[in-house]
C-alpha cells in the first residue's frame, strides 16, 4: 500500500521514465530514496542507447547500492520506480538487501499495455557432472 508520502517520489520515477523515452529507450525509471524520502540515486532504462538488455533503472539502482552503501543502509533505502520490476531486477533488488520498493504500473497493468515478448523460457538441463562440481564450488563455502 502506498501513502501520500510516497507519490512525490513516484512521480520522480514517472519523470524519469518520461525523460528515458525523450532519450530514445523504453519508458521506465526508477530512484532510490533514503529514510527520510532523500533521493539518494536516479536512473532511467537506457536498453537501446546502451545496447545493453540487462540496462533496467532498477538493476542499476540495486547494483549501485551494492557497491555505494552498506547494507545496513541499503536496507533502510526504499526503490520508487514507474513500473513494477521485473524478475531480473527483483533478484538484483533483493540481493541488494533494499527495504521497500513503490511502483507506480503493475505487471498486469504493462501487460494490458504492452503484450509480452512471447519469448518461450530458455529450458535448463541438469544437474550433472555432481562430483567434478562440487570439487569447485564446495571449498568456497567451508
Ligand atoms: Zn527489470
Amino acid at each position: 500500500m502506498t501513502h501520500p508520502d510516497d507519490h512525490t517520489l513516484l512521480r520522480r520515477a514517472i519523470a524519469l521514465a518520461a525523460e528515458a523515452r525523450a532519450h530514445g529507450n523504453p519508458p521506465f525509471g526508477s530512484l532510490l530514496a533514503g529514510p527520510d524520502g532523500t533521493v539518494l540515486a536516479e536512473a532511467y532504462n537506457t536498453t537501446l542507447t546502451d545496447k545493453d538488455i540487462t540496462a533496467h533503472p532498477e538493476l542499476k539502482l540495486g547494483k549501485w547500492a551494492a557497491r555505494e552503501l552498506d547494507a545496513a543502509t541499503a536496507a533502510h533505502t526504499t526503490m520508487y520506480t514507474s513500473c513494477q520490476p521485473c524478475e531480473m531486477c527483483r533478484t538484483v533488488i533483493q540481493q541488494a538487501g533494499l527495504r521497500r520498493v513503490v511502483f507506480a504500473l503493475s505487471d498486469d497493468q504493462l501487460l494490458d499495455i504492452r503484450p509480452s515478448s512471447g519469448r518461450p523460457p530458455v529450458p535448463q538441463d541438469g544437474p550433472a557432472l555432481l562430483e567434478e562440481v562440487r570439487a569447485v564450488v564446495e571449498p568456497y563455502y567451508r
